[in-house]
């Protein structure tokens, strides 16, 4: 099995089950433009949260790592009228190509992006009232992970579903001896995850258009 085959593989699936999305497309348009790397979600795996969020009824979500609003833009698509996306990102750069690509898919209005570092603005949110999120996703710095599960478990409430990307990371996450920072991150996660009674937990390991890793899946009791 290749890496090409799980892209191509990927395309299949988005071809047959996705609607064509000019607005995402651009989006993803927009974001290599202007430089930004191509590490958001595939556009199945976007789906997939947005499902997951429309599957829960979520009125208000919590993004960690909007990059150019690709994710973004399925989470905020699947809320209510009156729903709300928080998403936090620490590159003003980022920030201003997200607030362009959710403008033109006209979500600006249901969507808040706070730019700095998340774990300034977690606690700032907290303060705010913001929580408790439907719906937490954790896509920003990797190292950071205990820091930001320790968040969503103050932002969140009993049936709160935290999802954490790239928990796989080629199975590089199955080396304990890892000096690999994104690696300890990731371990960690599984470690206060499991180890916490609050939370009933599994990760899904994938393959597809980014290559061999995984998501974590919270649900808070
Ligand atoms: N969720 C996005 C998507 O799928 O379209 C992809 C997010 S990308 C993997 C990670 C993002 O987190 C980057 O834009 C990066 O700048 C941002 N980031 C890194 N460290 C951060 C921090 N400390 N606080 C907030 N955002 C951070």
């Amino acid at each position: 099995m290749s890496a090409t085959l799980w892209a191509e593989m990927d395309d299949y699936i988005v071809e047959r089950l996705l609607p064509a999305d000019p607005v995402l497309d651009e989006a993803l348009a927009a974001s290599a433009k202007a430089g930004l790397p191509a590490i958001s979600v595939s556009a199945a795996q976007g789906q997939m949260l947005h499902l997951f969020a429309r599957m829960i009824g979520a009125r208000r979500i919590l993004e960690i790592g909007t990059l150019g609003g690709y994710s973004a833009i399925f989470l905020a698509r699947a809320l209510p009228a009156d729903g709300k996306l928080v998403t936090l990102e620490f590159e003003p750069r980022h920030a201003e190509v997200a607030r362009a690509n959710l403008a033109r898919a006209g979500l600006s209005d249901k969507v808040d992006l706070r730019v700095g570092r998340a774990i300034d603005t977690l606690p700032k949110l907290e303060a705010e009232g913001q929580g408790p999120f439907d719906l937490i996703f954790i896509d920003a710095d990797k190292p950071s992970n205990p820091d930001y599960l320790h968040w969503a478990l103050r932002l969140s409430r009993p049936g709160t579903v935290i999802i954490c990307d790239n928990v796989v990371r080629s199975g590089k996450v199955l080396d304990s001896e890892s000096s690999d920072a994104n690696v300890i991150g990731v371990r960690r996660l599984f470690d206060l995850a499991g180890a916490d009674p609050r939370l009933s937990s599994t990760a899904v390991q994938t393959v597809g258009a980014k290559g061999y890793d995984g998501f974590a899946l919270l649900l808070v009791e």
